[in-house]
């Protein structure tokens, strides 16, 4: 929503440049193009056929534009093998908008990259790492001329590694210094979204400025409302993810939050990469069949429609929370 008090539009950065944010419309908040590890492709070629699947990113965005998917929010980030001039070809050939992420994405360390510089470093000073952020979204990434319109990081363990914390505390200083907005990879399995909400609040940062992302792999109710309650939107972002939870688990949840009068705080997703290293695409389609860009627009909606939540509900969280999300732009 537009700030009332400004004749400024709001623009959103995407691959293809800024965008006047009502042009977001459906957006899926949580997905990913490519999820690589850059060094084994870089060294092994024959890994990796980029053109045939660059090819076949562009069918799979397709079928999500032609279910009414205006944007994918890419939150492949630095460790995910995130790399902009692949993602432009893809860009310039679907037609939906890409938003991209900076930030670090590490279940226990910080990259050896960082791990001398710093506060508390060998070396002390300012944070490099925070320093890259800030460029990759008020400059842009590397030369390619494409800014990052949000922050991403990640906690997986219980407890927070001297490494993982520097960049959660690295996230909220660049938010704070830029404006843009967080997301965030959890473990809602041991309830770590609080964790992050505890260093982010420590930062200062406003957290219904913050997607507490992966939420949706659990359905415990009393850890879901705990971190709505302390205003942060939760990513039910990973649909087709069956191996951690299945469907009809994530839709219930859904609906009960619903109808608990959180719709204005949930956004919808599926953690969806066009491909993902990690597993072969028999492995892939072994452990999650339904894993693909279209599975909430052909059997997540009617699934939650079924469960009675509204059309306005569903809008809310694929439409109005997303806008809201990304308007709320102003450094503090
Ligand atoms: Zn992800």
């Amino acid at each position: 929503m537009a700030k009332l008090d400004s004749l400024e539009p709001v623009i959103v950065e995407t691959v293809e440049g800024g965008i006047p944010i009502e042009q977001l419309g459906t957006t899926l908040m949580h997905e990913h193009v490519f999820v690589l590890s850059s060094e084994i492709q870089e060294n092994n070629p024959q890994l990796w056929d980029e053109e045939a699947q660059i090819d076949s990113a562009v069918t799979r965005l397709t079928a999500a534009a032609e279910r009414g998917v205006r944007t994918i929010v890419d939150l492949t980030v630095l460790g995910q093998g995130r790399y902009l001039p692949r993602i432009k070809k893809v860009a310039a050939r679907v037609p939906l908008n890409i938003v991209v992420a900076t930030g670090v994405y590490t279940y226990n360390d910080e990259p050896m990259y960082f791990a001398f510089r710093g506060p508390g470093r060998v070396f002390e000073g300012p944070d490099p790492m925070v320093e890259l952020f800030v460029r990759d979204i008020t400059e842009g990434i590397g030369d390619t001329g494409v800014k990052a319109a949000v922050l991403k990081c990640a906690t997986e363990t219980e407890d927070l590694p001297e490494g993982v914390e520097r960049v959660l505390r690295a996230t909220a200083q660049a938010h704070r210094v830029t404006g843009a907005p967080i997301q965030t990879h959890s473990n809602a399995l041991v309830r770590n979204g609080l964790l992050q909400q505890k260093v982010f609040e420590e930062e200062g940062v406003d957290l219904s400025r913050v997607v507490i992302g992966h939420s949706g792999d659990t359905d415990d109710l009393g850890y879901l409302r705990e971190l709505l309650d302390a205003g942060s939107f939760l990513g039910m972002d990973r649909f087709g993810m069956e191996f951690i939870a299945p469907v009809e688990q994530r839709v219930k949840t859904v609906a009960e939050l619903v109808h608990a009068g959180y719709a204005e705080q949930l956004v919808l997703s599926h953690d969806c990469p066009c491909y993902l290293d990690y597993l072969t695409p028999d492995q892939r389609e072994l452990v999650a069949p339904s894993w693909h860009y279209t599975h909430i627009h052909d059997d997540v909606l009617p699934a939650l429609r079924h469960a009675d939540v509204s059309d306005d509900a569903i809008h809310t969280m694929l439409v109005d929370n997303p806008r809201r999300f990304f308007s709320a732009n102003a450094p503090y």
